[in-house]
């Protein structure tokens, strides 16, 4: 019987998930014992229904949740959550999710002082990121994910 797994990534670079991708060859032997259930990085499963029909977060039942990144903003809270009330066992990968990592480098500022220092700048580029467009709040700060939820593997 093969161990179900759910693998998300949250405020992260996604290393951690390609590092599960880069197994390449090996990802064979890795997929005779375990069954992925839900990993962004592979497959195209919805949050909110195959066809988009949903209006909760859905992660599908597992023994194994994987999860990269901190939680940084509201969407990675709801995923987050709905990843521990779905998975038996919770691993935080990565250093990002065990002590919030790099990103967490932006708790030395505020919100308003990133965004204004990231894109109150002038501009002409058509495609600049408007801030104001309806997007995932952020938190006040950049959290380890066992700040929100509780985890019961490290790997750093
Ligand atoms: S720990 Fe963080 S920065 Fe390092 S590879 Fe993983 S997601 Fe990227």
């Amino acid at each position: 019987m093969s161990v179900k797994v759910a693998s998300e990534w949250l405020n992260s670079c996604s290393g951690c998930e390609i590092s599960v991708v880069d197994l390449g060859e090996r990802l064979l032997d890795v997929l005779q014992v375990a069954e992925f259930v839900h990993i962004p990085a592979l497959m195209d499963h919805k949050y909110f229904g195959q066809l988009g029909d949903g209006h909760h977060v859905e992660i599908p039942e597992a023994d194994v949740g994987l999860i990269s990144g901190g939680i940084r903003n509201e969407e990675h809270l709801e995923v987050a959550k709905e990843m521990r009330a779905k998975c038996k066992v919770i691993v935080a990968l990565g250093t990002c999710a065990t002590h919030g990592g790099i990103p967490a480098l932006c708790n030395s500022y505020g919100n308003d002082e990133i965004l204004e220092r990231a894109f109150g700048t002038e501009t002409t580029d058509p495609n600049r990121f408007d801030p104001e467009k309806p997007l995932p709040r952020l938190l006040d700060a950049c959290y380890a994910l066992d700040e929100h939820i509780q985890v019961d593997l490290y790997m750093p």
